[in-house]
């Protein structure tokens, strides 16, 4: 578990709208939606971005795609958009790796 803000909400220590967990992972709603729906998978584990996954990972990064797709589903998502910003010059704030999973309007390409 790490000790950042999305670590504390694995361990309920701050408050979120948690839409899936299991033994792996969590999928909460992001407090500043992008999209119509806008939630975060991240895995329990703390890896701080992606860049600092390794091969032990395999398994686990595919798996997040899995839940992704799961909860999209679950959130009656046909079409939606996966996002990983890592390192802070591509916007990450939060240092324990997550996707956004974006979807309920339309997005455009390229990313801004
Ligand atoms: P990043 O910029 O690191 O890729 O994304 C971090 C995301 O976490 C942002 O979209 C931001 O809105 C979301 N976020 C920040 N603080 C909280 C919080 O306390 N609760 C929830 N549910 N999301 C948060």
């Amino acid at each position: 578990m790490s000790d950042t803000l999305f670590g504390k909400i694995i361990n309920r220590e701050i408050d979120a709208d948690i839409i899936y967990e299991d033994d792996q992972a969590l999928a909460f709603r992001d407090i500043n939606p992008q999209a119509p729906t806008h939630f975060l998978v991240i895995p329990k584990k703390a890896i701080p971005k992606l860049s600092d996954a390794d091969e032990g990972d395999q398994i686990l990064l595919g798996y997040l795609l899995l839940v992704a797709r799961r909860v999209a589903a679950q959130e009656g998502l046909e079409d939606y958009r996966l996002n990983i910003n890592n390192g802070p010059g591509a916007s990450q704030t939060i240092f324990h790796l997550h996707l956004h999973v974006l979807g309920g309007r339309s997005f455009s390409w390229p990313p801004g």
